[in-house]
Parts: C-alpha cells; structure tokens; sequence
C-alpha cells in the first residue's frame, strides 16, 4: 500500500473513497484516540502544564490496526477536519503511531506492557492535507499541497482542553464540599451560560409592568358619500402618534375615554403623503451559529440536532464544513453560483457584482468559507418545484424580458432519497440561504399617511403606513424565518394596502378602536437566542454552541419550557455561589478575553503555557481561599405535605444526578426515600390504570403504568400511547 489517509470517521471515509483511487486506502481513527484521563487531572501543574496523554481503550484495536498499515505505507496522509480540533487529532495520531502505548482505564498492567513500543521512524512519512468540502476537486488540490501539523492549532486546543479540565476538576470537589451534592460539575463557559439565564430570569421576575394605550380610528374617503360604501370602499385604520404636537403617550383609561370622545367628534384632512422606494437585501450565507438560529426558529431544533444533521452532510460531501464563523465564499462558489442564478432564474436577479460580506472572525488560519452546499445543481425535490414554478409565471414587474422560459429543463440533480428528513430539511435551508445570498435585492414601495383630526383648540396626528412589493429579488428563494415574539413587531405594516388619497382631502370618521396593553418584560432565552448573545458576547465559537447547550441542560442547571430556558432551583444556586467566589472567572468580559486569548494562541501570538499559567495562578489562590473560608449553601427545593410510611415526618424534595426525587426529612435517622410520581393525565390502554412520567436508571424519560409490575406497559413517547 502507497498511500494510507487518516480520518476521523468512517462516512467520511467511505466519501473519500469515491474520490480517490486504489493507490490510497482509507482509515478512520473513530474520532478521538488520545485524551486526558478520565479517573484524574491529568495535568502536570507544576511542569508547565503538560498533558497525560492517554490512549483510549475502546480504540486499543483500532490503534493497532492502523499502526500496522502505517508501518507499510510509503506516505501517511493525515486529512482530519479543518479547524483545532482536527488540526489536534491529526497530532495526537501522529505521536500515538509512533510512540508506546498508554492506554486509559481499567486496562490491566501487564497487558499494555505486552504492547510493543513502535521501533519504527514513521516521522517523514506523515502528510497534514485539509480541505473544506469533501468533493473531487477539492480533495485533488490538498494532495497537492501537503503541509506540516500546524502547532498553533494545535496548541489552542490543548489550550481549552487543559484550560477546561483545570476548572472543572478543581471546582467540582469544592461545589461537593459547600453544596453538599457529591455529583456537581461546573464547566468554565457553561457557568457563563448558566449566568446569562439566571440574570434574564431575575430581570422578568422584577419586571412591572406598564399600562398604555393604543388607538386607532377606522376612516374612510369623504367623497365616495355613503351611497355606494357596500360596493368598492374600503375603509382603513389610522393609529394615533401625535397629541397637539407631542408624542402621544396614553397611561390609563381615562384619558384615553377623553380622547376617544373627542376623535369621534374631531375633523379628519390627510395632511401628508409620501411614498419610497425601499430594499430590502439579502442575508450572508450561513456560519455555525446563524445556521443554528434559523434551524431552531424554523423548525423548533436544538443546536446539537443541527448539528448532528449539519455533519452527516458534509461527510456525505454535500456541504462545505460546518464549524465556521466565516461569510467568505470562495471565487468558484460564487461563479457557481451566479451562473445558477443567471440561467435559472433571469438577468434581473442577478446583481451586476457579487455580494461580498465581511466576516468578523479574528483567526486568519481558520479563514473557512461560509456553509454551503458544494454543488448548486444538487437540490431537494421542494427546491427543484419552486424553481419550476418560478421558472413557469412572470415575475411581479411584468417586464417582457423576465418572462422565464418554461421549456427551458433544470439541469439539477436531486438529493438522493433516503438521507433522512432532518437532512433534507437543513440541505435545503443552507441551499437556498447560499443561493439568495448571491441573488438581487428585493424592492417595496413604501407608502406613509399623515393625518390630522382637529376639534376643538386639539390636534391629533395619525399616521398609516404601508409597503407593498415591487420585485420579489432574493426573496423568491428564501423568506424570512419565523422570528421570535421580540422581533414580530415593526414588521405589521407589511404587505399592508394603503388607499390612494392625496394632501388636502377629506376623511369620513367611522369608529374608535381603543386598546389597553402592557409592557413586556424581556423574553426569555430561546436556543436561537442564546446562541446569538453568546456570539454577540465573544464566549461561544463554532465548537462550542452546542456542547454548551446540552452540558448546561444535562447537568440540570437550565431546564426548556416551552422551548424557553428557565434556571432550576440548582442553577441558580450553582450560579450564585459561583458568581459570589469567582467574581473574575464567570465573569462574561473576561470569559470573552479567555476566549480571545485561545485565538490567540492560534495565530501565534501567545505561548500556551503562559495563557494558563496567567490564569491558574490566581484562580488556584481564589479555589483555597474558598475551600478554606467560603460559606456553605443549602440548596432547599422544598418540603412535601407527603408524610413518611416509616417515621412520619414530612418528605422533601432532593435532587440527584438523574433528577428530583423524595427523602424523609427524619434522615439519617431514617432512610426512607421514593421517587417522584407524576401523572401524565393519561391512562394505560391495557389496564386503564395511571400512566406515570418515569426514568430510567440512565436518566431518560418514559412513560409506564402505575401498576407496574403486574401491568408492563411503557412508551418513550406520549403520542405513542393510544
Ligand atoms: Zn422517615
Ligand atoms: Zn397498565
């Protein structure tokens, strides 16, 4: 065997198999096969910080069968994926190939010594390739351009591993001792996040809200008479904006009945009418966190089930690589792209210069492309009918020279059937993003109304506004995503029709519609919406969403309601002590700077070394001042009015590694603990008993009878219970 190319995992393999030929033969290290060890630290404080490595165990087999090939093959052609953590498992399998085995866990002693160290010199066969998409040409021209493992990656991951590692390991006994629940953890960036929930949440809790009023007035032409105003009048509603020349602002009913009672009385003129042009301009294709935005305000999915999906295609070769907090397109994409545009569509959407947009990552070596799909002529079934059916009606202009020819065939190809719904799902959404990002502005005639209503010595203003659509542009491709109740407002005027009336007429009063409102206190967290301040704040990278996300969930410190994050009881009690004792570490500005610190290291400017140095230091004076002074906290999550079978005093509510659960609050005297029952409000199709909310000794949730065990039914899911 020539050539021996290492990747990470095996659909990957098998998609760069279709590219190359007999000469290469491809393996997958299965992801990771070095780490820290999982039982301790692992990390040398002393001596700089250096790593214990270790093998993994569960890739001891793996590792000896791609020592062997190593051993035969004349070029070793490292090709994990494009970013530190890649750039990280091509190192660690570079050394491990070469070098005695340690492997971590319960392996026995005289077993890993019967692992022969490699007495080979494999150190010139190794190749580093990258490459952002799995496809012919672009795997062809990183063969081309082999280089050296680039230390700097590599260093910033070991970096936010050792970094990680240091604070959860160290804090994780101090939680134990203060807290009293020997199962905590607490991770670095997570906290933060936890942080950022805790503090929205006490924000809505001290929120009063504020009573307002809004009014609008339905009006009518004057001059249609009264006559014929069943047949074509249409009446329409301006809303109050001006009380005699200020703002109107209306606090109670009162006033608002005062007001009322004049408008019905008041004499309407139009007083202003301008009309404009507007644009509307297309959004940059997608980077890591966009992506998870516009999947979970689309399609209700977490960031980890985007990116599950997101993954498989770009194994598959469908898209470019996933983790990118890039906009940059490369010059072949957007020639693609526009010629797509061009015979697909018509001349009038595409703009006469490729869009280019500005990309706000710092990290030059990390210089990704946005994601998109590798071949524009690959689409879904759905996409493919809406460029039929664009192709087949004339655009809203009615322009003769964008009548599109319908006999014109698509020269595209589907997306092969049985890749599953949730990639086809986010396929399409990252094709159409990336194909409208390149395609024309959409263009609005803007319409806006001012009113004036006079009785009396009083003056009222009203305003009505409008747009309506001139040119579809990009938006032929892809409409708005459906955005949170925050963002809804301001966008009520459009598409709304506004009369033709000019300056000087006048209106006939119909009705008043008052309306009492409420100020909102601030939303809460959506996983969209966490993702964005996490980026807007610098403490989340591509990488990171996700894991964030399911970590802060998984260790029941947040919990979803409603597709909302709202703290647990535990949660806001981690946060607390975490924010009193270490003021600094949690502290989102200087979790930003860590972060910026790890890019740092990447685009070397800083020795990693130092970086952790810096920040052990003081944190290990803080974690002894804690340890030896800091207040204990009780975490209470209340008592029940249930009375203990054993001893009869009343049960509380604890909380364990997998959930809530009952204890006596006679303990230690008595021992007695039962879990908690809840009732799903449904019951068993066999017995007719009580179907309960139960979980496994594993932590996930099923439902199962109350009269387990002479009843055994149990589903995962409710709807499945009919
Ligand atoms: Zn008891
Ligand atoms: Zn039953």
């Amino acid at each position: 065997m020539k050539n021996l190319v290492i990747v990470e995992s095996p659909t990957k393999a098998r998609t760069l198999s279709r590219f190359l030929g007999p000469d290469f033969q491809i393996e997958a290290t299965m992801g990771h096969i070095r780490d820290l060890p999982e039982k301790k630290l692992g990390i040398d404080v002393a001596h700089e910080f250096t790593p214990d490595y270790q093998l993994i165990v569960k890739r001891k087999d793996r590792i000896r069968e791609l020592t062997s090939y190593a051993k035969n093959a004349e070029r070793i052609i490292l090709a994990s994926d494009p970013d530190r953590e890649g750039e990280a498992i091509a190192w660690h399998t570079k050394e491990v190939l070469g070098s005695r085995f340690k492997v971590i866990g319960k392996e026995k002693k005289e077993e890993s010594k019967n692992l022969e160290p490699n007495t080979y010199n494999l150190e010139p066969k190794f190749e580093r390739i990258s490459f952002h998409e799995i496809t012919k040409s672009a795997i062809d021209e990183a063969l081309k351009n082999p280089r050296e493992i680039d230390m700097q990656l590599v260093d910033a991951q070991q970096a936010r591993r050792v970094l990680d590692r240091l604070v959860g390991y160290k804090l994780s006994p101090l939680l134990w001792k203060k807290m009293g629940m020997r199962w905590l953890s607490a991770g670095r960036v997570q906290s933060v996040a936890v942080r950022l929930i805790v503090e929205r949440e006490r924000e809505i809790l001290a929120f009063k809200p504020l009573e307002y009023w809004i009014i609008d007035v339905e009006l009518e032409k004057s001059s249609q008479g009264s006559g014929d105003r069943n047949q074509e009048t249409k009446t329409f509603l301006a809303r109050l904006s001006e009380i005699n020349g200020k703002k109107a602002e209306i606090g109670s009913k009162e006033i608002t009945d005062a007001v009322v009672e004049n408008l019905k009385n008041a004499v309407y003129t139009v007083s202003d009418v301008a009309t404009k042009e507007v644009r509307r301009f297309s959004l940059p294709p997608f980077t890591t966190s966009t992506l998870q935005q516009a999947a979970s305000n689309k399609f209700g999915w977490s960031a980890k089930r985007t990116m599950h999906a997101a993954q498989s295609l770009y194994e598959e070769g469908y898209i470019t690589y996933h983790r990118t907090d890039s906009t940059n397109l490369s010059t072949e994409a957007i020639g693609m792209v526009r010629e797509f545009i061009s015979v697909e569509f018509n001349k009038l959407y595409l703009p006469s210069e490729p869009k280019l947009y500005k990309t706000k990552s710092k990290v030059a070596q990390e210089a990704h492309e946005a994601i998109r799909p590798t071949k524009v002529r690959t689409a879904t079934a759905m996409d493919m009918s809406v460029i039929l059916r664009s192709k087949t009606t004339k655009n809203p202009v009615g322009n003769e020279d964008s009548a599109r020819d319908p006999s014109q065939s698509l020269r595209m190809t589907l997306m092969p059937e049985g890749l599953g719904r949730d990639l086809e799902l986010l396929y399409s959404l990252i094709w159409r993003r990336f194909v409208a990002s390149q395609m024309s502005e959409a263009v609005f005639d803007q319409t806006s109304l001012s009113i004036e209503a006079k009785y009396d010595a009083e003056v009222y203003r009203l305003k009505v506004g409008g747009q309506k659509m001139k040119f579809d542009g990009f938006l032929a491709l892809y409409e708005k995503e459906r955005k949170g109740e925050e963002e809804k407002k301001g966008e009520e005027e459009e598409n709304r029709e506004v009369p033709a009336l000019t300056i000087g007429e006048g209106l006939n009063y119909i009705k008043t519609i008052p309306q009492q409102k409420f100020t909102e206190p601030p939303a809460r967290y959506s996983e969209a919406s966490l993702i964005k301040i996490l980026e807007e704040k610098s403490i989340g990278r591509p990488s990171t969403y996700a894991p964030i996300i399911s970590t802060i969930q998984d260790r029941k410190y947040v919990e979803k309601m409603e597709k909302r994050f709202r703290p647990t009881d535990l949660g806001n009690a981690v946060a607390d002590f975490l924010v009193k004792n270490f003021p600094t570490i949690f502290d989102v500005a200087f979790t930003a700077q860590m972060e910026g610190e790890l890019d740092g290291i990447a685009n070397g400017e800083y020795s990693w070394v130092n970086v952790i140095r810096d920040f052990y230091t003081p944190f290990a004076v803080k974690l002894n001042e804690v340890s030896e002074t800091g207040e204990k906290v009780s975490v209470s999550f209340g008592v029940t009015d249930e009375i203990c079978p054993n001893c009869g005093k009343p049960l509380a509510v604890k909380m364990s590694k997998f959930g809530k659960f009952l204890a006596c609050t006679g303990f230690p005297s008595c021992t007695f603990k039962k879990s908690i029952v809840e009732k799903a409000g449904i019951t068993c199709p066999r017995c007719k008993g009580d179907i309960l909310v139960k979980k496994t000794r594993t932590g996930k949730q099923f439902y199962g009878c109350a009269n387990y065990p002479t009843c055994t039914f149990a589903a995962w899911k409710k709807e499945d219970i009919k």
